[in-house]
């Protein structure tokens, strides 16, 4: 064994110990395990529970925190992140999303779902940060950003020949139905098929998208979606504020996942409508039983990628939209933060605490101020904690902080404010 957390606490309030070997829990539970670890952790005043899983992010958006908030989307896509990002070199992208690594390293995030541009920067960065992610270039129809197709399949190439980590794998995502065409979208989805790969894509995140898709298709946007393919692979639809009853069901009938990204949307107030508000139908989707995972959105749109401070939100706006505090519990909460993004993502080795399972796992310090006392752990995961709780983060069997330190962060913070200054400039 090369691990062993002994002593330590579990989200069910119970008590025992965590054997790693290579990249996978090996053991589990009251009992001691038989031999000797090469590390031993004293786990007692700390919460084990497995790594949170943020299933729809920009990461390299990181050097645009802060930078233009409280104004309209439009002007600031146009006026701030547009020319900012025309900007963006191969190694802007790997410090961005170093600095974003770094930042979900120290809020205990173990696997992400990306999508970005100059994506094989990105994978570098993710290979070199030591975190599990599949990663995707947003592809927009029309040409914004050069010859996107043609990147798409050179990526393809590239993870094809095994030039990926092992801990990175490729999706594609067309970027929304707004900004792809229906031919563009039955490519992603045929090329998708072609080669086994899963697909991520925005969907009826504002009001206005919805009604101008009904008008130019006659379709709400899930529909028009699946009526050009991209339902038959695994799909991540981010955002999905305004999915209706009937989107709902059908997509519980496909290998499709509704990813919740609650702090983004109220920040750029997504489901604000003319006379009604709208907001991710929670309730209805556990009662169709479509999967459901949660995201931070991009840093430029959140403020942070704080996968704690997202399941806060989460759970409390489900509880006040529906007007039932029963909305939402804690437990399901962590559910969906964790084994619901990994199953999304098709990540089913990892999410859980299992024998077995990719040793992707973190440890809360129980001696926090704010943890103090406990008496239902996944109550404070959710409504107590914050991301600075989390004591250590191991991803793939290895521990990649301890104490809150960050191998190399200081380098990290350094360029990325370097670029940022660049870009922004
Ligand atoms: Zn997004």
């Amino acid at each position: 064994m090369d691990l062993l957390i002994r002593d330590v606490m579990f989200l069910d309030g119970s008590f025992g110990h965590v054997g790693i070997a290579g990249n996978r829990i090996v053991h589990l539970g009251p009992e001691v395990p038989a031999g000797d670890a090469d590390r031993i952790i004293d786990g007692s005043d700390r919460l084990a529970m497995p790594g949170l899983v943020n299933a729809h992010t920009h990461s390299a958006m990181t050097l645009f925190r802060g930078y233009g908030d409280d104004m309209p989307l439009m002007q600031w896509l146009e006026e701030r992140i547009w020319p900012a990002e025309r900007k963006l070199t191969d190694e802007d992208v790997y410090w961005g999303t170093r600095l974003a690594c770094a930042e979900m390293i120290r809020t205990g995030t173990t696997l992400f779902n990306d999508m970005y541009w100059k994506v094989p920067s990105g994978v570098r960065a993710i290979g070199d940060a030591g975190l599990r992610a599949t990663v995707s270039a947003g592809l927009i129809s029309g040409g914004f950003l050069g010859d996107l197709k043609g990147e798409a399949v050179e990526l393809i190439a590239m993870y094809e020949a095994g030039d990926f980590p092992d801990r990175v794998r490729l999706a594609l995502s067309p970027h929304a139905p707004y900004t792809v065409t229906p031919e563009d979208l039955e490519w992603c989805a045929q090329l998708a098929t072609d080669h086994d790969l899963p697909l991520q894509i925005h969907v009826s995140e504002t009001l206005r998208e919805v009604e101008e898709c009904i008008a130019e298709y006659g379709l709400r946007p899930a529909f028009h979606i699946e009526r050009h393919g991209i339902l038959e692979r695994p799909t991540t639809i981010a955002h999905g504020v305004w999915l209706d009853r009937d989107e709902l069901e059908m997509l519980a009938r496909h290998p499709a996942t509704v990813v919740h990204n609650p702090v983004s949307n109220l920040k750029l107030s997504c489901g604000q409508g003319r006379d009604v508000r709208g907001w991710f139908d929670y309730p209805t989707a556990k009662e169709v039983g479509v999967n459901v995972a949660l995201a931070t959105d991009g840093t430029a749109s959140n403020t942070n990628l704080d996968m704690f401070e997202e399941m806060k939100f989460a759970s409390l706006m489900a509880k006040h939209a529906s007007g039932d505090p029963m909305c939402m519990p804690a437990a399901e909460t962590v559910d969906i933060a964790t084994r619901g993004g990994a199953d999304g993502m098709g990540w089913t080795e990892t999410g859980r605490l299992e024998v077995g399972a990719l040793a992707d796992v973190i440890l809360l310090d129980m001696t926090d101020v704010t943890l103090t006392p406990v008496h239902d752990p996944n109550s404070h995961a959710v409504y107590a904690a914050n991301g600075h709780c989390v004591h250590t983060t191991i991803c793939d069997g290895k521990i990649l902080m301890e104490g809150g330190t960050i191998d190399g962060y200081d380098e990290i913070r350094a360029r990325a404010i370097e670029a940022a200054k660049r870009v922004t400039g």
